[in-house]
């Protein structure tokens, strides 16, 4: 019987781990520059935490949570999002005792049961934060500011910030009526999914991907021109700050993102690299998150990001020619004694932090010489029975081909 990977996941595979580990090491220094600190959470939940934070509405907890009961008795499920399960820990650790205000990132595997696509998995890596404890716009341009950050640290030219605001439960109410009345005069013409969703969740149906739903709604009203005071004046804030550390954006009146969780600010960073799933990364603010979760009320704003789609962008443009590490030392033996040798100095130098390769197959000295080659090993050393018995060998250094005559008892590579 052949197994495969479950479909819409992947595998990373050692030649992709040096990308992955340099992004990720990118990610936690940007995440340490602007001060927030890593949380860990499981990767399952109560499935009620998500379906109250996310919204019974959205596609997310309508079709695309992987859940399940734990001994037939409570519904759990695989997170498909990072900020649900982060403000649960946030409330449960009582993380505001210690500060006021908390910053955090996350980063790790994500599980969505999305129809498997260039740039869509359903088990994905996101990373992201969340500022929790404040209303201050410069928290809202700090969150749209690391992901940016990140993209410019990694060389990534193409990136586009679109911003909007979604208003708060103030203004919404009465813009969700304009809008449904509008909606509902175009009946039965917008596709199924968005005729669905006038009733339900109407914002949405601006967020649709059919072109003639997009026709239709050229001229629907914008949450953006209906906003109350308060949410137009921190939106003009959050406009004014990203020009005061010259981030250029543009604002999507119909960003609504799929979330509904959000209020006042949402945006996105998206890259013409991707095709048509062309989000980088997306986030805004939930001022009343954390109560709906049974927290007491405090403010927060967040963002995630997909580190596959990240990767496919460097890709792309061609930057990612990350280094893999290789070995500092090869021992190249040539009989039973000198592999003994081998093995036993190859402990002892690793044990010195030095990284050392040596033959387990009982190669010919020109096979593991094409091999510590192939693992492009810097320095090669051959030990036979002569050089066992005088201790001495001569070391060689594979780029230039020149060798230097050291000794067995010492052996250190220059860096
Ligand atoms: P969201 O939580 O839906 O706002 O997604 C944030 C980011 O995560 C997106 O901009 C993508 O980069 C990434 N992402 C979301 N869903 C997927 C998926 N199914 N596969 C790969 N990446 C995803």
């Amino acid at each position: 019987m052949k197994f495969r990977s479950i479909k819409g996941t992947k595998d990373i595979l050692p030649a992709e781990s040096a990308a992955w580990q340099s992004v990720e090491g990118v990610v936690r220094t940007v995440m340490a520059d602007f001060n927030y600190r890593e949380i860990r959470t499981p990767v399952f939940e109560q499935t009620s935490l998500f379906a109250r934070s996310i919204g019974e509405l959205t596609d997310i907890v309508s079709k695309e949570m992987y859940s399940f009961l734990d001994r037939g008795e409570d519904s759990i499920t695989l997170r498909p999002e990072g900020t649900a399960s982060t403000l649960r820990a946030y409330i449960q650790n009582n993380l505001a005792e210690q500060s006021p205000m908390v910053k955090l990132y996350y980063l790790g595997p994500m599980f969505r049961q999305e129809r498997p696509q260039a740039g869509r998995l359903r088990q994905f890596h996101q990373f992201g934060a969340e500022a929790i404890g404040s209303t201050s716009p410069q928290l809202d341009v700090e969150i749209i500011a690391i992901p940016i950050e990140i993209y410019r640290r990694l060389g990534i030219s193409d990136s586009r910030l679109k911003i909007n605001s979604v208003g708060c439960e103030k203004c919404r109410p009465t813009y969700k009526e304009l809008l449904t009345i509008f909606l509902l005069n175009l009946k039965d013409r917008l596709s199924p999914e968005s005729h669905l969703r006038i009733q339900s969740n109407p914002l949405r149906v601006l967020d649709s991907k059919d072109e003639n739903d997009i026709r239709l709604t050229a001229t629907a009203p914008l949450i953006k021109d209906y906003l109350c005071q308060e949410c137009r004046t921190h939106f003009d804030e959050v406009r004014r700050l990203l020009g005061a550390i010259n981030l250029s954006h543009e604002i999507d009146g119909r960003l609504v993102r799929g979330l509904d969780y959000y209020t006042k600010t949402a945006f996105e960073v998206t890259s013409a690299s991707l095709g048509s799933q062309d989000a980088l990364a997306g986030g805004g603010r939930y001022d009343l998150l954390v109560a709906e979760l049974g927290g007491k009320p405090t403010p927060g704003v967040g963002f995630a990001a997909g580190l596959e789609r990240l990767l496919i962008v460097l890709d792309k443009l061609g930057k990612n020619n990350f280094i893999e590490t290789s070995p500092d030392l090869y021992l190249v033996s040539l009989d039973e004694a000198t592999r003994q040798w081998a093995f036993v100095k190859a402990m002892e130098l690793r044990g010195k932090g030095m990284r050392v390769e040596l033959d387990y197959l009982s190669r010919s000295i020109k096979a593991q010489m094409r091999d510590a080659n192939r693992q492009s090993a810097r320095y090669v050393l051959v030990v036979g029975e002569q050089e066992l018995k005088s201790g001495r060998g001569k070391l060689k250094q594979m780029s230039s081909g020149t060798e230097t005559e050291i000794s067995l008892e010492n052996i250190a590579v220059p860096q």
